[in-house]
């Protein structure tokens, strides 16, 4: 049987950060709560009005809303500059999963060879 290789750290990444274009927040308080878009808006009411103006700003210029980095993420360290407040769905997202391989690849980035 074929073992699949290991992943177990997002350490020198951030593939799936880099086709977002901005933090995923679902932006609606629903059963499952997106808790993160409440917590950014009451918690941070600095970085929340400074993610409405950037969210303004870029559909004004048609800047493409998929495809291209997260605003949040620092592409000189390739991590999430607000970790704790990141929306639910990048919690969710499966390290080492079928989307997360995928972003890899396609990022070019070598996933570990298995052990
Ligand atoms: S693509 Fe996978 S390993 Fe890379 S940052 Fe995202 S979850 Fe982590
Ligand atoms: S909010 Fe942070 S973790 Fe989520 S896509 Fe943007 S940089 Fe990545």
């Amino acid at each position: 049987m074929m073992t699949l290789p290991v992943l177990d750290s997002c350490d020198d990444c951030g593939a799936c950060c880099r086709v977002v274009s901005m933090p995923p927040f679902r932006r609606v308080f629903d059963e499952s709560g997106e808790e993160a878009w409440e917590r950014l808006k009451w918690d941070r009411p600095d970085l929340f009005t400074s993610f409405l103006a950037e969210t303004r700003v870029r559909r004004a210029a048609g800047a493409p809303s998929f495809g291209t980095p997260c605003f949040w993420l620092d592409l000189d360290t390739n991590r999430c500059l607000h970790y704790d407040l990141r929306p639910r769905a990048c919690r969710d997202f499966d390290l080492g999963g079928v989307d997360c391989r995928d972003a890899r690849r396609r990022a070019g980035i070598v996933t570990p060879k298995p052990r």
